[in-house]
């Protein structure tokens, strides 16, 4: 049996995964909350995993083989949800901390779902249209014993998109004999997608922003701010913001960064990254070391690209008052651990990045109901749950003494164990 005080990180280990992040996080809240052991044994470790190889045929010809991974980290509330990302980078223990912190955020959000999510080791920079059409089909109908609108719902996440959940869509309704839009979310607006999805994470993600700017003081207009990662995630919050007032500075992709000290011109920015597929060249700014754009005096970060940027390395010289987290995972427990003791306010992702789980949600609603809402009716109910969700963890912080990601994780965890107390132990 693990001891729940060896799964804090060990800060001398050289390699450390997200997995060893999720797992110190769990046994924190578990502390925080006084439940035992077997409580943490039973959430530490995901109910399903699968991994499958997927043989693709290259435009060429030549037959390659590409491992996936779906991973069910807890169902006990509903069905598993949480998105599908293809990176060279993935790997098993990356989706098994993604998938636990889908349950904490789909509990936070009192959304009726547990957590899940995919990966597939290939990197879509290398390979045509065609051929991720074929991978994306091939996994989907490898994972298929899983998924189901009832069972388990992907989404788009790192490296995939609309387009890549249309396909998933239509090779698990062939394979079903019948169209099952509730089968993904994150579709395209004609089959079924919800209106303010492709927009619901960084709306969410500045709705939060702008409550904890407000909460330390900082009026919204004038106030800097610098954005690491420029896709889905990281676009829309810079826009967003900018629209808010608050002067985005500095943004950054991975091929590198770039700064305007007197605030970025997005609408040009965007059309450039339309046309070039990156930051880097944006003539109305300079370059910049990628690494230091974590680093400037700006009054709000938001790291929205990938895991462990944050870490014990860089959090000493991290000179935002506010980390917002755009990203799964971004902060390290040990930069955790420095940047509270420093003063500067995170703002957890199971919370921050919440607002595309939420409108998945209405988008699945929407689907299984045949019946949609208006893009009005759609944003007001995102900034209601946000806003709601920031009250409720920022009260619960405050009266106990704890940070926000202690106060997240816990009263997510609290949801989620007592879905396990109040259905028992089959048999
Ligand atoms: P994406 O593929 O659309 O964009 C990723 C961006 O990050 C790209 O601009 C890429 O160039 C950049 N990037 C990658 N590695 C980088 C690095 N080392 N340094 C700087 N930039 C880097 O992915 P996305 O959907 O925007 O997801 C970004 C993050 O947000 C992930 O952690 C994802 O899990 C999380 N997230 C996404 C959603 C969603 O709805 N898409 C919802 C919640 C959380």
């Amino acid at each position: 049996m693990t001891d729940i005080l060896d799964t804090r990180p060990d800060t001398t280990a050289v390699t450390r995964s997200p997995l060893d992040d999720a797992r110190s996080q769990l046994a924190d809240a578990i502390k925080v909350l006084g439940y035992d052991q077997g409580m943490y044994d039973l959430l530490a470790a995901p109910r399903r995993e699968l991994t499958v190889s997927i043989p693709l045929r290259r435009d060429d010809g030549r037959v390659e083989i590409i491992t996936g991974h779906r991973v069910q980290h807890n169902y006990s509330r509903g069905p598993a949800k949480g998105g599908l990302r293809y990176s060279p980078h993935v790997d098993l223990d990356e989706v098994r901390a993604l998938a636990m912190w889908m349950t904490w955020k789909c509990a936070l959000l009192d959304v009726p779902y547990g957590g899940a999510k995919g990966g597939v080791v290939i990197d879509p920079r290398d390979y045509s249209q065609a051929e991720l059409e074929r991978v994306t089909r091939r996994y989907t109908s490898e994972i298929m014993p899983l998924i189901g609108p009832a069972h388990d719902i992907p989404a788009p996440d790192i490296g995939t998109d609309e387009q890549t959940m249309a396909w998933m869509m239509d090779t698990y309704s062939v394979n079903t004999g019948h169209t099952v839009l509730g089968v993904v979310t994150g579709k395209p607006i004609s089959l079924g997608g919800s209106l303010g999805r492709a927009s619901s994470t960084s709306r969410g993600v500045v709705h939060v922003a702008l409550e904890a700017l407000t909460h330390l003081g900082i009026a919204h207009d004038g106030a800097t701010a610098a954005v690491q990662g420029f896709g889905k995630v990281g676009r829309g919050t810079a826009r967003f913001l900018a629209e808010a007032g608050v002067r985005v500075e500095a943004v950054a992709d991975q091929y590198g960064a770039i700064r305007a000290p007197g605030g970025i011109e997005l609408a040009a920015l965007e059309t450039y990254v339309d046309e070039t597929g990156t930051v880097v060249g944006f003539d109305g700014a300079s370059p910049i070391d990628a690494g230091d754009l974590l680093e400037l005096a700006v009054d709000l970060l938001v790291p929205a690209a990938v895991e462990g940027v944050l870490h014990a390395g860089n959090a000493e010289r991290v000179r935002a008052r506010l980390v917002v987290e755009g990203a799964n995972g971004p902060t390290t427990s040990e930069a955790d651990d420095i940047l509270a003791a420093r003063g500067v306010t995170v703002v957890p992702d199971i919370l921050a990045n919440a607002g595309g789980v939420i409108v998945s949600y209405f988008e699945w609603v929407q689907a299984n109901q045949a019946y949609w809402w208006t893009e009005d009716e759609v944003e007001a109910r995102l900034a209601d749950r946000m806003i709601g969700a920031w009250r409720y963890v920022l009260d619960h912080a405050k009266t106990h003494q704890l940070t926000l990601r202690a106060a997240a994780t816990s009263l997510a965890v609290q949801r989620v164990a007592e879905a396990h107390r109040q259905r028992g132990l089959y048999p």
